[in-house]
């Protein structure tokens, strides 16, 4: 017989088999002084993982590393800066041979247009800030993270931050929807040619979940009528709603699922377009 709880956060333990265990993982975490990359940081300790949280904010990070601690878990923290791309590398460097790499990379660092422009008006500094951040960042950690993988004989599971923007246009923000759009394709890229060595890439795109990134708009009355209109279960997401996506591609549970990108979105991109 299968015994399947979950508890008050929303974490599956399975008594019988662990297949979402991420128990004693090592999981680097970008972008995870705020945000959903701070939640999947405290998300994974709680279940027994090593977390490192990798920012640009210190005293965010540290806040995030004592938090753990406080429950009892491990982290630690790296500043991070993902589009100092040489800096990256000689820092991951650095720590994966202290540690002998790592389980689980989580992509999550991202950033949107700092002003919202029509795509006529989109200036050379927009596309490099957001590509930069978004998407070769993701190509730049994976490559380094994915050589120590393989160096250490680690089977490890590559988890890039892609959006429901790569599926649907939005005026005034079309450079971030062009960059999540390439992290699908990236994720597919990488799996294929990560396959050789055992690691798996996959991509989460999550619908909206109220942060930084976004919460003036989810705030703001067009934000409110997307929410109720578009989304076909009428509301912002809760973060433990990605748990389970984070937990089946961070765990053994998807060996055989690579190159994947899997929404959590309230059904948004599969609404009706009138
Ligand atoms: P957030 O602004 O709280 O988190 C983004 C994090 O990335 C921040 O901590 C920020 O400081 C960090 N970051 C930005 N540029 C960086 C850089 N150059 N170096 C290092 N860190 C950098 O917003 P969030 O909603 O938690 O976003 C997390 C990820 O989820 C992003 O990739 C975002 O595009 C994606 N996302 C969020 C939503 C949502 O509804 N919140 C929806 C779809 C996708």
């Amino acid at each position: 017989m299968l015994f399947i709880t979950i508890s008050k956060n929303g974490i599956f333990s399975n008594m019988q088999n662990k297949l979402f265990s991420v128990k004693n993982k090592k999981i680097l975490i970008t972008g995870a002084s705020s945000g959903l990359g701070r939640h999947y940081a405290l998300t994974l300790a709680n279940a027994g993982a090593f977390v490192i949280v990798c920012g640009r904010r210190e005293q965010l990070l540290n806040e995030v590393v004592n938090e753990i601690k406080a429950n009892n878990g491990k982290a630690k923290m790296l500043i991070l800066d993902v589009t100092k791309f040489k800096e990256s590398e000689e820092k991951l460097k650095e720590l994966y041979s202290q540690i002998e790499g790592v389980d689980i990379l989580i992509n999550n660092a991202g950033c949107t247009a700092r002003v919202k422009r029509p795509i006529l008006d989109v200036t050379l500094e927009d596309w490099d800030e957001i590509i930069d951040t978004n998407l070769k960042s993701v190509w730049n950690i994976s490559n380094i993270t994915a050589k120590y993988m393989h160096k250490y004989s680690i089977k490890g599971s590559i988890i890039n931050i892609s959006s429901t923007v790569a599926n649907r246009a939005r005026i005034g923000n079309s450079i971030y929807g062009i960059s999540k759009s390439a992290v699908v394709s990236l994720t597919q890229k990488l799996a294929l040619e990560y396959a050789q060595f055992g690691i798996r890439v996959n991509a989460i795109a999550p619908g909206f979940f109220e942060t930084d990134i976004n919460s003036a708009f989810v705030k703001s009355e067009a934000g409110q009528e997307l929410l109720k209109r578009s989304i076909p279960v009428a509301r912002k997401g809760e973060f433990d709603e990605l748990n389970g996506a984070l937990f089946l591609f961070a765990s053994n549970a998807s060996t055989y699922i690579t190159g994947e990108c899997l929404f959590v979105d309230g059904g948004y991109i599969i609404n009706s377009i009138v």
